[in-house]
């Protein structure tokens, strides 16, 4: 049985101090969670408060990008090496923000996902079509390439270690929620494709998660789908009590 992992992107909100009072509120109200792995994404400055104020809790901590060389003439990065050293577990990598504002593309994303395993971190690898790819019937073999080239030359220790996040980008932000039965079809051709690519072993083992409007209304049914396996939650991770409840409802039907 792969544990559920449910991850909140905050994106580019939330000073330090309203990071603080989001993260106290959910210090108290999922301190008895003990199905799923429960993990914040804040902003790069809110990082190390978060760390010490969730230190010993529930609540593990995530970035929400990293640079994959570790120090050196970089200016603005942040890299694996400083992430793990203020108590960072988790990163997202390949976000399809980041991929359509900032140049990021599978290749950066396989250089990053090196690195974050280099240093104990454990990688959120996004993949996702845009809603022009769906309707041209292109999901698939969209989500094979990302597939395909993010993970390229991993061994299987490694990918048993990775999250991949499906995330139609056409679900991200819109309030427009892939249906359970759209979002299981493409999980399991990823689990599909992690098979051909890894076997058995890492196919059952990685854990996917679902994103794009991901809220307290719907977690529970994209939950019940036997390949989903927990969600990358944006907007709904910014207020207290939505998170609170998708990560309940999320426990509502453990598999
Ligand atoms: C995301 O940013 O990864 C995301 C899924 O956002 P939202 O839940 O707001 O659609």
């Amino acid at each position: 049985m792969r544990r559920p992992v449910i991850a909140g992107n905050w994106k580019l909100n939330n000073t330090t101090k309203q990071a603080a009072e989001l993260v106290t509120l959910l210090k108290r109200d999922l301190g008895d969670v003990t199905e799923v792995d429960i993990v914040v994404c804040p902003v790069f400055t809110a990082l190390s408060v978060m760390a010490d104020i969730l230190m010993e809790s529930n609540i593990a901590i995530g970035a929400q990008n990293l640079y994959w060389e570790d120090s050196g003439a970089f200016t603005g990065e942040v890299s694996a090496p400083l992430l793990k050293e203020i108590g960072v577990q988790y990163v997202i990598i390949g976000h399809s923000e980041r991929r359509q504002y900032f140049g990021e593309t599978n290749q950066t994303v396989n250089k990053k996902i090196r690195a974050a395993l280099t240093h104990g971190l454990i990688p959120i690898v996004c993949v996702g079509e845009v809603l022009e790819e769906r309707e041209s019937n292109k999901t698939f073999d969209v989500i094979q390439s990302q597939c395909k080239d993010s993970l390229a030359g991993l061994g299987a220790e490694e990918m048993k270690k990775i999250i991949i996040a499906y995330e139609p980008v056409w679900a991200i932000g819109t309030g427009r929620t892939a249906t359970p039965a759209q979002a299981q079809e493409v999980h399991h051709f990823i689990r599909e494709l992690l098979f051909k690519g890894w076997g058995e072993e890492v196919a059952q083992t990685l854990r996917i998660q679902y994103g794009g409007s991901v809220k307290p209304e719907n977690i529970a049914e994209l939950m019940a789908q036997p390949d989903i396996d927990g969600a990358l939650v944006g907007g709904a991770s910014l207020k207290a009590e939505a998170f609170v409840q998708v990560v309940k409802n999320s426990c509502a039907l453990i598999k």
